[in-house]
């Protein structure tokens, strides 16, 4: 997994390592429409207008947590 901040809020996104460039997302925290510049290192950029070849979604912010919880401290349903 892959983590770049957002170009326009600073928000830290995360991405899977098969996202190529030129794929395009909205960032969850501002909105902003950002484009995958490059892969290695990778680089965000506001997107331009034109046709959305491959649309992504940032992986939510809890996947990091997975690794950590075992369910140990898990609050009761
Ligand atoms: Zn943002």
């Amino acid at each position: 997994m892959v983590s770049v901040p957002c170009p326009s809020c600073g928000r830290s996104l995360h991405f899977r390592k098969a996202t190529q460039a030129g794929a395009r997302l909205t960032c969850p925290g501002c909105g902003t429409r950002l484009e995958v510049l490059a892969t290695t290192p990778m680089e965000l950029d506001w997107a331009f207008d034109g046709p959305i070849q491959d649309q992504v979604e940032p992986l939510p912010e809890a996947l990091d947590e997975l690794d950590v919880d075992d369910g140990l401290a898990k609050s009761q349903a």
